[in-house]
């Protein structure tokens, strides 16, 4: 559907995760009237338990439309996070530490060569560093090392930041942010609805509503009749009180990331265990092995604080962005995975484009929730 008249629209999102926020952004910004329903705080989830690496991961190597929409989105990220920074007010704290991903064993060599050289064609400048060069850049790591591709424009982001900062650039646009409301169930009958019913009363004449609740969308969209699975899949994390390291160090277990105020995150795993969100002491010592090995001096860091998240899954592993085939009106954008912060701002733009213009930049085919429908 078109609207001719984007001014009038009412559009409600149920999440106040990156998605959510970056997708209050870009409606905002394309003059459409937001309330975004948040039933914890801004971040509360996933969004603010990742480490914020803005990096494709390896199987965006391929080509295809996972590394087109990765791509799309790093092509967003400097200018639309300049803008957020500045309407909002909020510093995401963007560090361009580079990163090195790390051969721990003589066979990785050949393949990290080629991941520089491919990485270099497709205009992320990525150069291979031998063991005695990268001993003089990251003094710290392990002498075990056998070398590293070392791409030096890479960025972090803080994400909680990042997702406070698209929530308040919306906000100052008009968007009406309301946290601790919790999406209960839909207005309306047949194939649209008029709106939702929050635990803190119903929120009527909507034009449309976006679902973008992690991993709990799933048990929304149910709701509308619709099977969309967004499996949750856990990841745990620590930060050291270190500054052992300057650039991110991607190692074949694990990564170490370094933040603001003197931080060192190390992490991260993935597991499938439902909604417990907490973190076991085998999964945070596999986790401290991992940053030891790749740094020994970590062995005697402090450690600052551990924490899990729950990241939206999907069975392909792919976003899913797009209408419900159920509803005329509701549109989805989740399953993110291990990519959200990334693939935030292309997915703000996208949903936004669907929404208001009836058309996107590129094809969502490949992310339709329609794919889970038979
Ligand atoms: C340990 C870890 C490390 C990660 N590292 C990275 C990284 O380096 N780079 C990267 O790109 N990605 C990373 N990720 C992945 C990234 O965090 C997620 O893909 C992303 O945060 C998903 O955002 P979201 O907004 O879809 O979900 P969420 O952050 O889960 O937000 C959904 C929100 O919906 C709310 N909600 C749920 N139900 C309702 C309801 N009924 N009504 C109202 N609100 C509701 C929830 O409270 C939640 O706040 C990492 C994740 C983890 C856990």
């Amino acid at each position: 559907m078109v609207y001719q008249s984007a001014k009038r629209m009412k559009v409600v999102i149920a999440g106040g995760g990156v998605i959510g926020s970056a997708i209050a952004f870009y409606l905002t910004a394309a003059g459409a009237d937001a309330v975004l329903v948040e039933r914890g705080e801004l971040a509360g989830e996933a969004s603010g338990a990742a480490a914020g690496l803005l990096v494709p991961p390896d199987r965006a190597a391929a080509p295809g439309p996972f590394r087109d929409i990765c791509l799309a989105s790093l092509a967003l990220y400097r200018p639309v996070i300049e803008r957020v920074q500045r309407e909002s007010g909020i510093d995401v704290q963007c560090l361009g530490a580079g990163i090195l991903i790390v051969a721990q064993t003589e066979s990785r060599v050949a393949l990290l060569q080629a991941h520089a050289r491919w990485q270099t064609e497709h205009g992320v400048p990525t150069r291979w560093l031998k063991r005695a060069e990268l001993s003089e850049l990251e003094p710290a790591l392990s002498p075990q090392v056998h070398g590293a591709a070392f791409s030096e424009g890479e960025l972090n982001v803080d994400p909680g930041q990042v997702t406070r900062a698209f929530a308040f650039a919306a906000k100052a646009r008009g968007a009406d942010l309301r946290t601790g409301t919790m999406l209960t169930g839909f207005l309306g009958r047949g194939s649209r609805v008029t709106g939702v019913s929050t635990n803190l009363g119903d929120i009527p004449d909507a034009d449309c509503v976006v679902l973008a609740a992690g991993p709990w969308t799933e048990a929304l969209a149910r709701r509308l009749g619709a099977k969309v699975p967004t499996p949750p899949r856990r990841g745990q994390m620590i930060a050291y009180r270190a500054d052992a390291v300057r650039h991110a160090i991607w190692g074949e277990d694990g990564y170490l990331v370094p933040k603001a105020g003197g931080l060192l995150y190390a992490g991260a795993t993935v597991e499938d265990v439902g909604f417990r969100k907490r973190t076991t002491p085998r999964a945070l010592a596999g986790l401290r092995r991992m940053a030891a090995v790749l740094v020994p001096g970590l062995r005697r860091a402090q450690v600052a604080s551990e924490w899990a998240g729950l990241r939206p899954g999907s069975p392909d592993d792919l976003p899913t962005i797009g209408r419900l085939p159920e509803k005329d009106n509701v549109y989805l954008a989740t399953g993110h995975f291990r990519n959200g912060i990334l693939l935030a701002p292309i997915t703000g733009k996208l949903i936004s484009q669907l929404i208001v213009e009836g058309r996107t930049d590129m094809p969502l085919e490949p992310f339709s929730p329609a794919r889970f429908a038979a």
